[in-house]
């Protein structure tokens, strides 16, 4: 186990006599039948969280010589290193076949927010069992690729202190990574290294499945194992046919093997009001910065697995572990109907994409809610009314569920032209997977360009960046040279969506939204006031619509008129002068 690297003063710890979180809510009592799966004291390939009793969960070291002695100890577990953590860690896929290549893939990865690290300890027990349990026969119609710890630096940054909200490991690690980067927000700017070796796991594997793996807090309720994935509940999804092998194959079976095993899954929760249950859930459609939605986008059956924070870790260990294990049951009973929906999905090229998703005005739906009760009471540190969960198992007969909808639906595009002078964007969509067309010389291309009006830049930084929005989007069809090296991008591909969620400037995801253009949205060139003013009395003389606007402009806005500066900019910003790349979206739209 790990050394506390808790540097908090003692004084402190007197506030904490009875453990460092003892004053989480009550959690019910459990039992189930997954508790058989625990190896007994003694067991030769007992894990190290096992050793524990399922109470702590083992350090990165530790995890990574306990699976490499199991690959030395048995044939069908093979391991490889992926890539490397900012701070110049290992990534370790862990490989469970049986006989030779082309079954469909289950990529399960676990500790993407590293505090949330059941699906390691879950994954150590089923690598185990496959190998020495009886349980090879999971591969016969599957392959199970493993991430043990997918943000490794943040693993390593444990503590006792790291996660108030959950009940165990005792030592957990911290959300971010090493950059302060948040994985689970990186899947398409993919800034991180880790993402970048993930993608490049992905693009190698193409797995079928993806399971990425969670701990979530929240309100209380009696779910122990959530898990969701776009098109849900009849939800959209930008992979329809995928979304749908979910709804009918995966999620019957998986929440049937978890309620059998004396586990309560359910759906995952997001609430509207954590201080008032009674406001409802709501669900949506995730984006492509998130597993869910990136996988979604890649035609990839992919699900965001959420276990409850409140329930005990050997719970919430012993539930990931059934899951797991019926995920592989599943791609074995409709791992073929599942390819056939990727294919499909894969072949289809809409015409529309939606894409901004917004709760409101969208509709509602219900859901029996299996909850837990809850009073009020005055905090005297909050002065207001909290809540306090009682423990109780209590049902929310329909509680109202709060939908999404799209609010823009893109035209599908024939190309992007991404031009030289952007080589980092080039790179990430290389990452993607997408297939570029390099131009060996110089091009102009006949593309739409967008300027920016009212452009914002976020006071706050948001993931490394400063994320842009505008008040709308001026159209420009342009004849644009673009010089050798620069790229062309169909979205005649299987990723073509994933181009159009990257390089649509009105595309919330997009990379101009999330702050990869800077650049664009300050002007380098001026002009001096004792120039301009001549110029711009020779324009009002030499063109009467102007004159005619300007003094439209005059009357209507008294804070322009009193402003000498603002009413000089005006004319310069109308003259030849004027910069003509300033707000401009350099990434060209080929319709
Ligand atoms: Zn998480």
């Amino acid at each position: 186990m790990r050394r506390c690297l808790c540097l908090l003063p003692l004084l402190f710890f007197s506030a904490f006599a009875a453990g460092p979180q003892d004053f989480l809510p009550p959690a019910p009592p459990w039992h189930g039948a997954s508790e058989v799966l625990l190896a007994p004291a003694g067991h030769p390939w007992i894990t190290p969280a096992e050793k524990t009793g399922l109470t702590d969960s083992p350090g990165y070291d530790e995890t990574v010589a306990w699976l490499k002695k199991l690959c030395a100890a048995t044939p069908l577990v093979t391991m490889e290193e992926f890539g490397r953590t900012a701070q110049g860690r290992p990534l370790y896929a862990v490989l469970a076949r049986r006989g030779g290549a082309g079954k469909p893939v289950l990529l399960a990865q676990a500790g993407i927010h590293s505090g949330e690290i059941d699906g390691k300890d879950a994954g150590l027990m089923l690598l185990r069992d496959i190998a020495f349990g009886g349980k090879a026969a999971l591969l016969d119609h599957a392959d199970f690729l493993f991430v043990p710890v997918f943000n490794a630096d943040g693993h390593e940054r444990a503590s006792a202190w790291n996660r108030p909200n959950q009940r165990g490991p005792v030592h957990q690690g911290w959300r971010t990574t090493a950059q302060n980067l948040n994985l689970n927000r990186d899947y398409l700017k993919a800034d991180s290294p880790e993402m970048q070796a993930m993608l490049a796991l992905i693009n190698r594997w193409q797995p079928a499945l993806y399971l990425d793996l969670h701990v979530t807090d929240g309100v209380d309720y009696q779910y122990d194992i959530t898990f969701g994935y776009n098109g849900s509940a009849g939800q959209f999804a930008w992979s329809p046919r995928v979304g749908a092998w979910l709804e009918a194959s995966f999620e019957p079976m998986v929440s049937a093997a978890l309620t059998q095993q004396g586990h309560i899954p359910g759906p995952l929760v997001f609430a509207t009001n954590n201080r008032d249950l009674n406001a409802g859930i709501g669900a949506g459609v995730a984006g492509p910065r998130f597993s869910q939605g990136y996988g979604d986008l890649r035609h990839i059956a992919a699900v965001l697995v959420e276990n409850h924070s409140l329930k005990s870790y050997k719970q919430r260990v012993l539930g990931t572990y059934v899951l797991l294990e019926a995920a592989l049951q599943s791609l074995a009973a409709h791992g073929a109907e599942l390819r056939a929906a990727i294919a499909a999905d894969s072949a289809a090229r809409p015409a529309q994409l939606p894409v901004n998703w917004s709760q409101a005005g969208a509709p509602t739906t219900t859901i029996d809610f299996k909850g837990i009760a809850y009073e009020e009471y005055l905090s005297p540190a909050s002065g207001t009314k909290e809540v306090r969960w009682l423990g109780t198992p209590m049902l929310y007969p329909k509680l109202k569920v709060q939908l999404a909808r799209s609010t823009l639906s893109l035209a599908r595009p024939r190309a992007y032209y991404v031009p030289v002078t952007r080589p980092d964007l080039i790179a990430r969509l290389r990452l993607h997977g997408l297939a570029v067309e390099a131009l060996t010389e110089g091009k102009t291309a006949r593309v739409d360009l967008a300027r920016l009006v009212g452009p914002k830049s976020a006071s706050a930084p948001y993931e490394g960046r400063h994320p842009v929005s505008f008040e709308r989007l001026e159209w420009i069809p342009a004849d644009e040279y673009y010089p050798a090296g620069s790229v062309r991008v169909p979205t005649d591909q299987p990723l073509g969506d994933l181009a159009m969620m990257m390089l649509e400037p009105a595309c919330s995801d997009s990379l101009l939204a999330q702050g990869f253009f800077p650049e664009i949205l300050q002007r380098t060139e001026y002009i001096e006031g004792y120039v301009v003013a001549p110029l711009a009395e020779k324009m009002l003389a030499a063109d009467p619509a102007l004159k005619a606007e300007f003094e439209a402009k005059l009357a209507a806005d008294p804070k322009f008129a009193a402003d000498p500066t603002a009413r000089l900019q005006w004319f310069y910003a109308r003259s030849p002068f004027y910069d003509s790349r300033y707000l401009l979206y350099p990434v060209g739209i080929e319709r």
